[in-house]
């Protein structure tokens, strides 16, 4: 992607500020968010400083250990698991025993779906961890960022995609909220529980189905730029109602995102500076 005009001023800005010391600040720190092309599913790529977390793996079979390595990856301090589809856990089965990782973490229906699946076996083979998170959790590793999960609750029946972790990394002045593939009904839940939920960029939920991103959720969040983590697939995703539903919200429709379309998609945000898209 090209930057953007508006853009160049704030990195410029940065440049200037770091490059002199202006008011004996603290270098500011960044943030490096990259949804991957995976296919049709979702791996997206944090990295701060010398630490690298992955939200979800993609599917199987689509190279995620090599499209790391080729960034320079070779160790993730943890990798988060949406949920326990095989477009989001899939390609762990490449990661565990090629790429260190520190800790997986699930949502609470992923370890039941995973007890039947070969991915569980294969991690606690390999001595990997596997830990679970609930909403009011927060992510390691990631400071100065705040990192908040805020779905699902703990003791909540939930299931499938609606079971999909939800996280919210940035800080005051700008953040990305990660969704999986969560419903609009839980969409709606969310609503109840975070009244004054904003983001400046959206993981469109579960692939721009249509059963996702209801009209009332993304416009409270009111984003800046939505992305759709797809590829290939019989469903029809994204469906044309929810880009139709997108472009309600956001009316630049450069800033509606695909990676079947562009490919990785990266933004960094800087810490108390908001982000730029690169
Ligand atoms: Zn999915």
């Amino acid at each position: 992607m090209r930057h953007p005009i508006s853009f160049l001023f704030p990195v410029a800005f940065l440049l200037f500020c770091t490059g002199c010391g202006l008011g004996g600040e603290p270098p500011r720190e960044r943030l490096s968010v990259e949804f991957l092309h995976v296919g049709q599913g979702n791996a997206c790529l944090l990295r701060h400083g010398s630490h690298a977390m992955l939200l979800d793996a993609g599917p199987d079979s689509m190279g995620i250990a090599d499209t790391l390595r080729r960034r320079g990856v070779d160790s993730l301090e943890w990798v988060l698991v949406s949920h326990g589809h095989r477009d989001h856990c899939g390609g762990l089965f490449e990661l565990i025993g090629k790429i260190g990782i520190g800790k997986i973490w699930v949502g609470p229906d992923t370890n039941e779906q995973w007890a039947l699946d070969s991915v569980y076996r294969a991690a606690r083979a390999k001595g990997v961890l596997m830990d679970s998170l609930f909403r009011g959790d927060s992510l390691p590793g990631l400071e100065p960022w705040t990192s908040r999960v805020l779905w699902p609750k703990p003791g909540a029946r939930v299931a499938d995609n609606g079971a999909s972790l939800v996280t919210q990394i940035g800080d005051n002045s700008a953040n990305f909220l990660y969704v999986g593939d969560l419903g609009q009904e839980q969409e709606t839940a969310l609503m109840l529980l975070e009244p004054s939920l904003h983001t400046n960029i959206l993981q469109v939920g579960h692939h721009g189905s249509a059963t996702s991103s209801g009209l009332p959720f993304i416009g409270q969040l009111s984003p800046e730029y939505a992305v759709i983590c797809v590829g290939e697939n019989p469903w029809g995703h994204p469906r044309a109602e929810t880009l139709a539903r997108l472009s309600l919200i956001i009316r630049d429709s450069s800033k509606i995102l695909r990676t079947d379309r562009q490919g990785s998609i990266r933004f960094t945000f800087s810490s108390g500076f908001g982000f730029w898209p690169d």
